[in-house]
């Protein structure tokens, strides 16, 4: 049977390249051509955007996003084994595939991309958070990027987008919903994947607003947060002692009831009490 794109079916290229999945290197690959043109139709129109993908691996989510029309896919892969492969793809649609060979942690991936920037990708799970986070806090905003379609083990997906109360709420979620839009797009079983990993996935996609939710400096926003979500069982009045020396009157001042734990705070609150402590010197 042929594929979307004309190429080998991935299983014959992992074995034409012996891609044997490697553990340390978050390597659970997808092998189905229909499942990876989905994940990349999750992130919208590519036509006008260049893509960025960490971990290309064989390559089904790069001939997915370039079958469903990406302007051009910058694809940054660390295990030298899937270059081959790569290449292969690249040569098949001159001039829209680049893949550099290096550490996505490491190397300066925005001198190799022109906005708009989306960035789509079944990201290895050991380096996943970090570079979320990273993301997420970059030196100026608006990001370099509009999206972020990515693929995360389910219980860091519902980390991104828990709401209070919930027993995923906290640090990450206040970081991610503080400037985005965030939601699980699709969930998938391990049997997606090759080998199968222990636990299920889903794709979250993050949409860039173009400023914060609620005003406050965000510096100062993540002091409180780490504060009050360090010590998550305990009472704000005590987690965020060292704030102010009456902190009981400053949480009043925003609503919020001294004898309340952080995973009862919403956003809203939490930038309220970032402004009121700003305010007070
Ligand atoms: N995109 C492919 C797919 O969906 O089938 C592979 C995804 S696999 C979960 C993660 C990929 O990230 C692997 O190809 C792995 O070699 C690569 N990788 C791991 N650490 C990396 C790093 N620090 N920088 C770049 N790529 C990395």
């Amino acid at each position: 049977m042929g594929t979307i794109d004309g190429l080998p079916p991935l299983r014959e290229v992992i074995r034409a390249h012996d891609l044997v999945a490697r553990k340390q290197l978050g390597q659970n690959f997808l092998l189905d051509l229909n499942l990876t043109a989905k994940i990349a139709r999750a992130a919208g129109d590519l036509s006008a955007s260049d893509v960025l993908e960490v971990g290309p691996g064989p390559g089904g989510l790069t001939r997915g996003l370039l079958a469903e029309g990406a302007r051009r896919v910058v694809a940054v892969e660390k295990d030298a084994r899937a270059l081959p492969a790569l290449a292969e793809i690249a040569a098949s649609c001159p001039g829209r595939l680049e893949v550099l060979h290096g550490d996505a942690l490491e190397l300066d991936l925005a001198a190799h991309l022109t906005p708009p920037v989306k960035i789509v990708a079944n990201l290895p799970y050991n380096i996943g958070t970090e570079l979320l986070i990273r993301w997420l806090t970059p030196r100026d905003w608006p990001p370099m990027w509009s999206s972020l379609t990515l693929m995360f083990q389910k219980e860091v997906a519902e980390r991104i987008v828990a709401k209070p109360k919930g027993e995923h709420y906290g640090r990450l979620a206040l970081l991610a919903q503080y400037r985005c839009e965030a939601r699980i797009v699709m969930t998938l079983p391990p049997e997606a994947f090759t080998p199968a990993p222990k636990v299920h996935s889903a794709v979250v996609q993050l949409t860039a607003l173009p400023e914060p939710r609620y005003p406050c400096d965000f510096g100062l926003l993540q002091r409180i947060t780490a504060m009050a979500f360090n010590q998550r069982r305990k009472m704000l009045r005590a987690s965020l002692k060292a704030l102010h020396p009456d902190v009981e009157t400053v949480l009043a001042s925003v609503g919020i009831p001294p004898t309340a734990r952080a995973e009862e705070i919403g956003l809203e609150q939490f930038c309220a009490l970032a402004r009121v402590v700003a305010a007070k010197g």
